[in-house]
């Protein structure tokens, strides 16, 4: 048996003559960016996120720097992070010319440890970019509360999370901004690289949209400096056929987690040897973009080739936090700075989720997992 980490080829033979057809008529139209396929995709997405407004842009990781461009964040800022997430996160913030400030996370969430976050805030913080991890929120009033009292500026990152929740509220509404990315192996993956903001500000929405057409406004009179962050027609229009399966699909990974839990319930395995994802002590919707395990006892890695010899596809999302990165080191992190992500680092595994996948094949996973550990 083979289960592969990830397999999008069902999903595109269930939507195969919708998306071709929709191709070909934007073909036919040679209306490739922006525009009204852009426009109807926003506002479905500020619909689906529960915010007022959505801007269209290139990719998750421009969302990230069109915030922090739009906010004036750069040179002799500081804005507060985790160091246990995909390197887009504080790659954005040095890209702007602003330093990424590292707080350890929770062991329970894998998501930035709010109580550590108020003895990192300084003068020059401008901001705090939560990243709401796997697919499952940061403790965002906690985080909000800091945010008030210190006038620091929310950007969640919400690239792996979109249709998630905290306390009934959609990802993406909970700060001034929220970042999603349409990369193929996110919930809601276009055919290339897509990504939005979503906000509530009116103010910042209009800014946003002058960003991402390199500060034009109106056309070729520039008062700022933007890029071009701009998103295409056709991936618009892609995302907007998924996004009306994005439910099911969602509530299909919610129902393999549940497999997963009983038939690790069911096996020899306990908490010595694997610690299933742990779900928060407030209240969340988890859409599992991921589904991460920690292996105990150093067995991590040969875990790893267990299960890529028998076949299951498996990663490790992430080996190095960011704090202990190369290129980072000017920074001046070293090695027990964030303790429980060098921890986590070590011993986590992403092992398949995703809605295409069957009993059986979960079935396999476990008893492997169980006849390597047990
Ligand atoms: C994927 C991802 C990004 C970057 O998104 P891209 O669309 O690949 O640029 C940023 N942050 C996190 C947490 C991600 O998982």
């Amino acid at each position: 048996m083979k289960v592969p980490l990830l397999d999008l080829k069902p999903q595109y033979n269930n939507l195969k003559s919708e998306i071709i057809k929709k191709v070909e008529e934007i073909c036919d139209s040679q209306y490739f960016i922006l525009g009204p396929e852009v426009e109807k995709f926003e506002a479905e997405i500020a619909e689906y996120c529960g915010t007022k407004y959505a801007c269209g842009v290139s990719s998750g990781s421009d969302a990230l720097i069109i915030a922090l461009m739009v906010e004036g964040i750069g040179a002799g800022d500081e804005v507060i992070t985790t160091p246990f997430t995909f390197f887009a996160t504080a790659g954005a913030i040095a890209r702007v010319g602003a330093t990424p400030v590292f707080v350890d996370i929770d062991p329970k969430t894998f998501n930035i440890d709010p109580s550590q976050i108020l003895e990192k805030v300084t003068s020059k913080t401008k901001a705090i970019i939560p990243v709401q991890l796997f697919g499952q929120s940061c403790d965002m009033d906690a985080i909000n509360d800091i945010a008030k009292d210190n006038n620091l500026i929310i950007i969640e990152d919400a690239a792996q999370s979109i249709g998630s929740e905290y306390k009934g509220k959609r990802i993406g509404s909970l700060g001034d901004y929220g970042c999603f990315s349409f990369f193929p192996s996110k919930n809601l993956g276009a055919f290339g690289d897509g990504g939005i903001v979503t906000t509530n500000d009116k103010e910042k929405y209009e800014l946003l949209k002058i960003f991402r057409n390199h500060g034009s406004e109106p056309k070729y009179f520039h008062k700022y400096i933007g890029g071009n962050f701009r998103l295409d027609a056709l991936q618009a229009a892609i995302l907007s056929i998924k996004l009306k399966s994005l439910d099911t699909a969602t509530e299909k990974r919610q129902a393999n987690a549940e497999e997963y839990r009983s038939l690790f319930k069911d096996s020899k395995l306990t908490e010595n040897e694997v610690i299933l994802p742990q779900m928060a002590n407030y209240d969340v919707r988890h859409i599992y973009n991921q589904f991460s395990i920690l292996v105990k006892n150093g067995k991590r890695d040969e875990l790893k080739q267990t299960l890529i010899d028998s076949d299951i596809g498996c990663d490790v999302y992430y080996p190095v936090p960011l704090h202990l990165q190369e290129c980072f080191k000017a920074l001046g992190y070293k090695k027990g700075d964030c303790p429980i992500s060098e921890r986590v680092a070590d011993e986590i595994i992403a092992i398949p989720i995703f809605p295409e996948t069957n009993y059986e094949q979960r079935e396999f996973v476990v008893s492997v997992i169980e006849n390597f550990l047990v």
